[in-house]
């Protein structure tokens, strides 16, 4: 195994791990560390070239140390790419990999992502310690989904407040993009609270089955970006909100659990141009990352960090939408100005 360190000045640390004898190329990139360990998950998909590869780990290990900030969490960002097609990857390749996150020490945790399986977490374990998402152990953490779900539900809640001014759900039109883990919990929460859904999927038996169980309206999968609805709760691909679909919508508020909801940052600005309350996808879904803490941290209680993360990350909502409504400004310019100054405070 060849490890080399890349001169990167925005990243605190970032290795390029080949084995040219395995069919390994990877990187590890670890964005900051001021406020922990950096923790961010494994990702495993074919990239075009090795700057792809390279860009996609810089890119989402930089959005770690923001979501990561944001919930108030004792972790700093990095994340981890290996290039290939994920269905071929094999033990060799993983257990290589894990000795290249050995080296560093503890500064960068591993954890399940796009390509990688609790299994494949399990394998990583017996060869680092550095890894959380396992199917099994002490702190084991399970599927983050009913988690995530359930700080998208209270996100929901403030972001009704803010734009309607009553955080009730009963009778407000949402509509649900992407029917996976999280937007399954998530319908279930809202039917709860007597909200009206529109639902869509690529999956069309998945659709077909929720509008049944919840009486929900279905809304094609192009559809739904253009649906009259109180909210729009994108819980399927980033990206979404980009410059053709925001000039598109018909929704007061948005609040889901996509990553990488904004196709440039920009789009943020569009949003709030258009009156429309964006609640920050990396502030909303946090619950997923609490819920993984809680392994890389190895706490004790699960439960009651869970609950106290998610009400911290309640006010952290409350106080950006305030900032953003002051400064008349969008809410996702706030959250990232919120979480630059964190990390200035914990610098000076
Ligand atoms: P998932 O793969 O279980 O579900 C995604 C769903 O979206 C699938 O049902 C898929 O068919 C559907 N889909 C894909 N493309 C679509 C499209 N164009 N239109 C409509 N539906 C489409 O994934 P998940 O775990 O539910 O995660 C959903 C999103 O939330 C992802 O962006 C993920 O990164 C993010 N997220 C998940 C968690 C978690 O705890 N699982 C935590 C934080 C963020």
């Amino acid at each position: 195994m060849q490890i080399s360190r890349l001169p990167i000045s925005s990243h605190e640390t970032v290795l390029r791990v080949c084995d040219d004898t395995i069919g390994l190329t990877g990187f590890i990139a670890v964005h900051s560390t001021k406020l922990g360990p950096a923790a961010g998950g494994l990702r495993m998909r074919r990239y075009t070239s090795e700057d792809a590869a390279l860009t996609d780990a810089l890119r989402l290990s930089e959005g770690m140390t923001y979501k990561n900030a944001a919930a108030g969490l004792p972790l700093g960002g990095g994340k981890a790419v290996i290039m290939g097609d994920a269905t071929q990857k094999t033990s060799a390749q993983l257990l290589t990999f894990a000795r290249a996150i050995n080296t560093l020490e503890g500064t960068y945790w591993t954890a399940e992502d796009m390509g990688m399986s609790p299994d494949d977490m399990a394998l990583l374990a017996t060869e680092t310690k550095f890894v959380a998402g396992l199917p099994n152990g002490p702190h084991a953490s399970g599927d983050p989904s009913p988690i995530t779900a359930r700080g998208i539900f209270q996100s929901l809640k403030i972001t009704a407040q803010h734009r309607f001014g009553s955080a009730d759900l009963k009778g407000r039109k949402v509509a649900v993009q992407g029917l996976g883990h999280v937007g399954t919990y998530l319908c279930d929460l809202l039917h709860n609270a007597g909200a009206k859904l529109i639902i869509a999927d690529i999956e069309p038996k998945r659709v077909a089955k929720l509008a049944k169980k919840y009486g929900a309206t279905i809304a094609g999968p192009n559809e739904i970006l253009t649906v009259e609805a109180d909210i729009f709760a994108p819980c399927a691909i980033g990206a979404i909100l980009n410059q053709d679909s925001i000039a598109k919508l018909r929704v007061a508020a948005i609040c889901g659990g996509a990553n990488n909801q904004l196709a440039t940052p920009e789009d943020g600005a569009r949003l709030h141009a258009r009156g429309i309350l964006y609640a920050p996808d990396f502030v909303a879904n946090a619950g997923g990352i609490i819920n993984v803490a809680t392994e890389v941290l190895g706490i004790a209680d699960r439960a009651a960090y869970v609950d106290e993360k998610l009400a911290a990350v309640e006010l952290t909502l409350e106080r950006i939408f305030e900032r953003a409504a002051s400064l008349d400004c969008s809410p996702a310019e706030v959250a990232v100005s919120i979480v630059d100054e964190m990390l200035t405070d914990r610098a000076a």
